[in-house]
């Protein structure tokens, strides 16, 4: 394991940065999805604090589900495989689905994702939310629908995300500067 400990981990967006954009994006879905039942797949194990913020902030009829997906093992950077670690879910069969990430980095996982639901279930509709969107990693064409904050290529940590396991229970996202990654 490299390095990384609290004293070299710096805040890149706060804990109040967090939650008021999380109000502004589930006040966007709220309105996107007036009248409707959706089903809110949480992506274990980094969206559980943003998964359990932003629902609470939901205000149409919610089913919740959990699916749990690797592709980082011990590493700072993806396997380029998921590993689909628990993937069960209930039939989806004209339900809206509003699949919740962490972050999109390749896009690789989101992809991963979107192709077993579609391949699995004729859905209503499928979106996907991420916390966090690093666009400039992209490998694939995958777009979340909904994102909180763009990031530049950082290895970040803490609010649900982690370093081989450590860092997840931080209430901001941090970043460890590249020194230490090396
Ligand atoms: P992707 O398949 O889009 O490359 O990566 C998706 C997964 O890789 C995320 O769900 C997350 O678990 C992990 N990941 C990607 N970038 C980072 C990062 O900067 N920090 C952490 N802790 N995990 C990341």
């Amino acid at each position: 394991m490299k390095n990384i400990n609290l004293s070299n981990i710096k805040i890149l967006i706060s804990e109040e940065e967090i939650q008021k954009r999380i109000t502004q994006i589930a006040d966007k879905i709220n309105k996107d999805y007036q009248g409707e039942e959706v089903c809110a797949i949480c992506v274990l194990r980094g969206s559980v604090m943003f998964y359990t913020d932003l629902v609470r902030q939901l205000t149409m009829p919610i089913t919740m589900e959990f699916i749990r997906l690797s592709s980082y093992g011990h590493s700072t950077s993806t396997s380029g495989k998921v590993n689909a670690v628990d993937i069960k879910l209930p039939d989806l069969t004209d339900k809206n689905v509003l699949i919740v990430e962490d972050i999109v980095d390749t896009g690789i996982t989101a992809k991963f994702l979107l192709d077993y639901i579609s391949m699995n279930f004729k859905t209503k509709s499928t979106k996907f939310v991420s916390l966090l969107d690093k666009k400039i990693a992209r490998c694939t064409d995958v777009e979340p629908d909904y994102y909180c904050f763009e990031i530049d290529d950082k290895f970040v940590v803490g609010y649900g995300l982690d370093y081989d396991n450590h860092f997840r229970n931080l209430k901001y996202i941090g970043y460890a500067d590249k020194s230490i990654l090396q």
